[in-house]
């Protein structure tokens, strides 16, 4: 297939100072929860979006000097030569395809920690950062940079710049955005200086302007010299002789750098999940710049429509196509436009699981690409993967995430397999679940799988047949994969934590209950101590039929864990804006005559009661894996039947989000044929 000429101007080169992007799709610097300690998962994670066709592949933000540590966070330095041959791995590796290899090169001034180095952190005039997330929380506070401070921060720049160029990089960035280094001198309530860096805009932009010039300088005839600038605040404050001091910024440099890439100002709105936003939504940041200044200018804003990227363009708002998370979801994104596969495209579901692994301190993991984060540890590819014998058949019992995913590469190996599935529809709980408020993208998971299942002549689908071990055994199979699930219990804990006895009461439901359309009366308790996404949906769902709802949950947020996903503010400020009522730090004891009991899970236990009509537990899921225990029971019967290998996969094995069920799904179909001992995953080791 050809490309579609409605999409050749994304494939126009741009020229960015001295080098040349082979085309507009951008791989934005983003963390990928590798730093400088996984050199070759690092660098294979980006090479595999340069071979995709992304034109231009950064890394993550990229520490000049130990002022600015991030530890425990993984993030990359280039603190001194011996880090060049670390960057040198990746750098060749996108060059390899042809693809810009860029650095963001990063000071965080007051908004790091300094864990590990213990180095006092450096602010414009000593004002902290004050995060209220526990996790950001610093102990230590900052100090005020001196006239020698400064002279510092811009030699570092120029040392780690230096460096960036003798590791290979064609783009090099002074990041002066996000409350980081120098953007805390551009800041009027931050910047409270009274020298020549502080004070009026001229002089607050003065550090930056330095930087940049100093940058140009030292390597600008060999690398191009991006700025990252965070727009949203100084959008607010009002300019001296244009609208915004945002405004007078761009066009107060408006030519200096070689190329402009602007974002918000707050990760967690940069890194909105789909539930809190739409494709484009940083428009209204960046949508400006372009009248400023004519050099090329990058944005982001999940794009994973052509058309959308299309338009961004023809509109004047970017030249470059931004994107983090749709190049994790499809790496090969680019190269499914050109090749006029559009329709093959695995769109970013805006889940921002990608996010949580940062947090973790792991390679970044993907709800729609099981790949990411196993290209070089188990030699994974995102769109190639090693051919079966088509003589061998293989069963997959439900099509949730991980029976879909597992048909899906069981099939593009050239198995003959059938997909049997209970329900008249694909997609198990995706297929539920994306209709909860604000979760309509996660059908995506389901829709990338099933339209490319459905053009393989060797995979079969019957929906609607609920199978017994007796038909699983009938079928004529050399190997069987049980992806049945898991389902939500009633259960509550008791208050050691571990499970109790359910609550006798009719009235008692759970989300699975809810979502098939149970009906609800009386005011709604839902009592949340799965932590996720389901009890707050529930409760915009019920909300939103005119139930008055109460979230209980023993933890001190409502979906405590979406602090690992950036939804938390957005999760608060939502229930705020329904009126949903929280009760924080309680567990629910007992349900009886129209009241729950609440208790206190610290040490005086008080206890209290509430008006409750139906209760929903959100707590625990048990897996739904009768059918596999039986079929695992029965040995004999299976090699009787002819069946090589049982699997179960997914929820039915364990229990978890929809990312661990289509991973599981993913390993499944590679390993099939494999001798079950014998994986080897690469291990990264320090050298000594
Ligand atoms: P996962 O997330 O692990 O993929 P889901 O709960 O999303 O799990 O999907 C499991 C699917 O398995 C559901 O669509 C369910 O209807 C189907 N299923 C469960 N038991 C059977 C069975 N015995 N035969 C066929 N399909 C089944
Ligand atoms: Fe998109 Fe979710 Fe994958 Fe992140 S984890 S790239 S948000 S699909």
């Amino acid at each position: 297939m050809s490309r579609n000429p409605r999409y050749d101007i994304l494939f126009e080169p741009v020229r960015i100072g001295p080098v040349t992007a082979p085309n507009r799709f951008y791989c934005t610097p983003h963390a990928l929860g590798t730093g400088n300690q996984m050199p070759h998962t690092r660098a294979s994670m980006r090479e595999v979006r340069a071979e995709g066709g992304w034109g231009v592949v950064n890394t993550g933000y990229c520490s000049i000097h130990p002022s600015s540590d991030d530890s425990p966070l993984p993030n990359c330095r280039l603190w001194d030569d011996a880090d060049i041959k670390v960057h040198a791995l990746m750098v060749d590796a996108v060059h390899r395809h042809g693809a810009l290899a860029g650095v963001e090169l990063w000071h965080g001034g007051a908004v790091t920690g300094n864990r590990m180095t213990r180095i006092p952190l450096l602010s414009a005039s000593g004002i902290s950062a004050e995060p209220t997330y526990p996790g950001w929380i610093s102990l230590a506070k900052s100090r005020t940079m001196d006239k020698q401070d400064i002279r510092d921060l811009r030699r570092w720049h120029v040392d780690a710049a230096k460096r960036a160029r003798s590791a290979g990089f064609d783009i090099v960035y002074i990041y002066s955005g996000m409350n980081f280094g120098p953007y805390q001198f551009l800041l009027p309530a931050v910047n409270q200086r009274t020298d020549e860096y502080g004070g009026s805009l001229e002089n607050r932009v003065r550090l930056t302007r330095e930087i940049l010039e100093d940058m140009k300088n030292a390597v600008g005839n060999q690398c191009a010299i991006a700025l990252r600038f965070s727009t949203d605040e100084l959008l607010r404050v009002p300019g001296e002789t244009m609208q915004s001091e945002a405004h007078e910024i761009v066009s107060m440099l408006a030519e200096l750098p070689d190329l402009w890439d602007l974002k918000s100002s707050s990760w967690v709105v940069e890194t909105a999940s789909a539930r809190f936003s739409e494709q484009g939504a940083q428009e209204p940041y960046v949508s400006f710049a372009k009248s400023l200044t004519s050099k090329p200018v990058v944005g982001t804003g999940r794009f994973t429509s052509p058309d959308a990227m299309v338009s961004q363009i023809k509109r004047g708002i970017l030249d470059l196509i931004g994107a983090a998370r749709p190049s994790i979801a499809d790496p090969f994104l680019p190269n499914k436009i050109n090749e006029g596969r559009e329709d093959e495209i695995r769109e970013c579901i805006g889940c921002n699981i990608c996010v949580s692994g940062y947090h973790d301190c792991v390679p970044v993991r993907c709800t729609q690409n099981p790949t990411m984060g196993e290209e070089w540890r188990r030699n994974w590819h995102p769109e190639r993967i090693p051919k079966g014998d088509p003589e061998q058949r293989v069963l997959i019992v439900g099509a949730g995430p991980a029976g879909l995913e597992c048909a899906r590469a069981l099939g593009q190996r050239g198995f003959a397999v059938t997909l049997a599935e209970a329900r008249d529809a694909l997609g198990g709980r995706v297929a539920i679940e994306s209709r909860l408020p604000g979760l309509a993208s996660w059908s995506r998971v389901r829709d990338y799988r099933t339209n490319l299942i459905r053009k393989m002549p060797n995979v079969e689908i019957y929906c609607g047949n609920l199978l017994s071990a007796g038909e699983v055994l009938d079928f004529d199979c050399d190997y069987a994969v049980i992806a049945t699930g898991a389902n939500w219990s009633a259960g509550i804990l008791g208050l050691d934590g571990y499970p109790a006895a359910a609550l006798d009461n009719d009235s008692v439901f759970t989300p699975d209950e809810v979502l098939a359309g149970v009906t609800l009366d009386g005011p709604v308790v839902i009592y949340d101590f799965d932590h996720y996404y389901m009890g707050s949906c529930l409760a915009e769902l019920l909300r939103a039929s005119g139930h008055d709802v109460t979230i209980v949950s023993n933890a001190s947020a409502v979906s405590a864990w979406t602090f690992m996903n950036n939804e938390l503010a957005e999760i608060r400020s939502r229930m705020l804006e329904l009126r949903i009522r929280t009760e924080l730090e309680q567990m629910v004891t007992r349900y009886a005559q129209g009241m729950v009991e609440l208790t206190s899970i610290y040490r005086d236990r008080t206890v209290r009661t509430i008006e409750c009509g139906a209760l929903v537990i959100v707590g625990a899921r048990t897996p739904n894996d009768d059918l596999y225990r039986e079929l695992a029971s029965r040995p004999d019967a299976l090699a009787d039947a002819g069946i090589g290998k049982l699997r179960s996969i997914g929820d039915c094995r364990t229990p978890g989000a929809i990312v661990h069920a289509v991973y599981s799904g993913h390993e499944c179909a590679r390993r099939i044929d494999a001798d079950d001992d014998c994986e080897q995953v690469g291990r990264e080791r320090p050298v000594i």
